[in-house]
């Protein structure tokens, strides 16, 4: 294994042996999957697990059978629970075994896409102009791979800041500049760590109050817009929420796109829980608007089923990230043909240089699958929250505290006014490790949260977690 023989290669030197390994490791993660749902949801790691990850630094080589047997013990059965069918906590995707095989793959290619001339670049390029074509976006279009919609985000206020200040901040920074934004008090908190990030600061960021749907107030928005004006600001960006963290409102985009161009803002659109609800024919019209944004920050780790970290950055044109981001290295000089041309270079539209290939399991996802099942599939999610919903409506001893406009719904027992008892319900739930709901809060008090994003829930899986409730509960009295 350590290939003394090659000069210090780390190529097998019994290539049979390895690809006998090799496979057993596939069909190891093979049967993970395939019996995901009679393992437990979620369970402690045993100290056992937790001291062999406290272990010295290898000096010596460990045969690779010994260190998968390792990964099979101590890592896999205490997973987060998001591949079970069970989980409805937070927002998380469930994976594809297809999204697995080309993980794997794209790890054997080993593109570096930071740039130059391969079909790597060429790969996310497709998954660019799909995106465009999707949202209906213009031609001049851009887009970008990135960890998460934490990060879309983020390179969202950076290119709204350079669109309102000019390339000068890039290398003068902000000067006397009084920019601010404004967003929904429902927006997802990786907005105001943007503003941080980006060096506006938190107060720059008006959060406006919401109507009992969870939607952003136009009203209070324009008059927040217009006190800023007359108080010497210069209102930059306006955030709009593709479904929202708390409870999958969207904000009346359209409404929000008219608001940005008549007040010359930059218009971006968080979709991470939400926008690829868009691709779902029954859901596309809640999205209406969301074509005219300048930008949309999205996930495809969530709704559309790809492995972590699958983040996008879709923008209305691309020269906006190139202005933002493309800088001239001597390391990096271009030819015109070879390996060193291309004609894109993800690294002048983008932060990263290095950067793996996380458009391959997007490609191979939304081809095997095709974006009529995966829209599909979305809309069974929400059918399910709908399904959800109607039962704790049903249930005298539960009470529903939010509409269901796309898949997450917020419950608490009618007896429980602290939240207290919800806090206690939502951990034993873990713990007995069937379904696996997250907790959050709302008008200030603790509530239980269920957002079906996986594509294995099930009407089974909802009936276990009202019966989960309903006999926790009954056991706190
Ligand atoms: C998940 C989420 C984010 C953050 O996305 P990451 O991929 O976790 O970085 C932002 N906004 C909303 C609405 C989300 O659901």
């Amino acid at each position: 294994m350590t290939g003394k023989d090659h000069g210090g290669s780390l190529d097998p030197q019994d290539w049979a042996i390895f690809r006998t390994e090799a496979h057993r490791m596939l069909d190891d993660i093979i049967d993970h999957i395939a019996h995901r749902r009679d393992l437990p949801l979620w369970q402690p790691a045993p100290p056992e697990a937790r001291a062999a990850f406290d272990a010295p630094v290898p000096r010596a080589p460990v045969p690779l059978a010994e260190v998968h047997r390792d990964f099979l013990t101590h890592v896999l059965p205490y997973g987060a629970g998001n591949t079970h069918p069970g989980f409805m906590g937070w927002v998380q995707g469930g994976g594809t075994p297809v999204g697995m095989l080309a993980e794997m793959l794209a790890g054997g290619f080993n593109a570096n896409c930071g740039g130059r001339n391969h079909m790597g670049i060429a790969v996310e390029r497709q998954i660019t102009r799909w995106m465009r074509d999707l949202y209906r976006f213009p031609e001049t279009a851009g887009g970008i791979f990135l960890t998460g919609a934490s990060q879309a985000n983020f390179l969202a206020v950076l290119i709204a800041r350079l669109r309102a200040l000019g390339a000068g901040v890039r290398q003068d920074g902000l000067g006397a500049a009084r920019l601010v934004a404004y967003a929904s008090v429902e927006v997802h908190g990786c907005i105001p760590r943007a503003m941080e990030m980006a060096g506006l600061g938190r107060a720059a960021l008006r959060m406006i109050p919401v109507d009992e749907a969870g939607r952003i107030s136009l009203c209070a928005l324009q008059e927040a817009i217009a006190a800023d004006r007359a108080g010497g600001a210069l209102p930059f960006l306006i955030v709009g929420s593709a479904g929202t963290v708390n409870q999958g409102a969207i904000d009346p985009l359209a409404d929000l796109a008219d608001i940005a161009a008549a007040e010359g803002m930059h218009f971006h659109i968080d979709g991470a829980l939400g926008a690829f609800g868009y691709l779902a024919p029954d859901l596309a019209a809640l999205f209406d608007g969301i074509e005219r944004a300048d930008s949309i920050g999205c996930d495809f780790h969530k709704w559309a089923q790809v492995p972590y970290d699958a983040g996008f950055l879709l923008t209305r044109d691309e020269a906006w990230q190139f202005n933002c981001f493309a800088a001239d290295n001597s390391y990096l000089s271009r030819a015109a043909t070879g390996l060193a041309g291309g004609d894109w270079w993800p690294c002048d539209t983008g932060p990263d240089l290095s950067r793996g290939l996380r458009a391959l399991k997007v490609w191979y996802t939304l081809k095997t699958y095709g974006i009529d099942a995966l829209g599909a599939t979305i809309s069974g999610t929400c059918a399910l929250a709908r399904s959800l919903a109607d039962r704790i409506d049903a249930e005298p001893r539960l009470t529903r505290l939010t509409p269901v406009t796309l898949n997450v719904v917020c419950f608490r027992p009618v007896n429980d006014a602290t939240g207290e008892k919800s806090r206690k319900i939502v951990e034993a739930l873990h713990a007995a490790g069937r379904v696996a709901p997250s907790l959050t809060r709302i008008d200030g008090v603790p509530a239980i949260r269920a957002c079906i994003v996986n594509h294995r829930t099930g009407p089974e899986d909802i009936a276990a977690l009202v019966d989960g409730v309903l006999r926790q509960e009954a056991m706190l009295g």
